[in-house]
């Protein structure tokens, strides 16, 4: 199964942590997989968002960019069948996210990827995340509800 955390996040089992973050800790040496990560296939990241909805529609894009999901899906299936279950991971972790004003601290790409990768079938399961509203455990049959993320029972009230 795959996992979504953070680089400090160590779930059952220690699975190896495999990147999905633009830029990794100077300590992180394993694998990455870029096609997730918040950046185009040219390496510019999400720049000038205009708010947090703005930065959700730009990350779509990139992640409809072709052959991209197809990529990933290649080296995540290699991945699994080599360790079993994988971490993927970026800086974002309880306390520890954005704190520029235009992000909250439960936000992160983590949950559009992994959205996005529970739909293809994968078992997905989140750590170090929060429900924007309740602060309970987020989970891929909530959604996202104007530009927060929310668990199932905040989301459409
Ligand atoms: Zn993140
Ligand atoms: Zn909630």
């Amino acid at each position: 199964m795959i996992w979504l955390g953070s680089f400090w996040s160590r779930p059952p089992g220690k699975p190896p942590i495999v990147s999905i973050a633009k830029w990794n800790p100077a300590w992180f040496s394993g694998p990455s997989i870029l096609q997730l990560a918040p950046q185009s296939s040219t390496g510019s990241g999400i720049p000038h968002a205009k708010d947090r909805r703005d930065w959700i529609e730009s990350y779509k894009d990139i992640l409809s960019e072709p052959g991209r999901i197809r990529e990933a899906r290649r080296q995540l299936d290699a991945m699994l069948s080599k360790y079993g279950d994988v971490l993927l991971a970026c800086w974002c972790k309880k306390g520890r996210t954005r704190q520029d004003g235009s992000y909250s601290g439960s936000f992160c790409h983590r949950l559009l990827a992994g959205r996005l990768l529970s739909r293809l079938g994968y078992t997905v399961e989140v750590i170090d995340l929060e429900c924007s509203r309740c602060s309970g455990p987020v989970s891929f049959d909530g959604g996202v509800s104007g530009a927060e993320f929310v668990c199932r029972s905040c989301f459409g009230q």
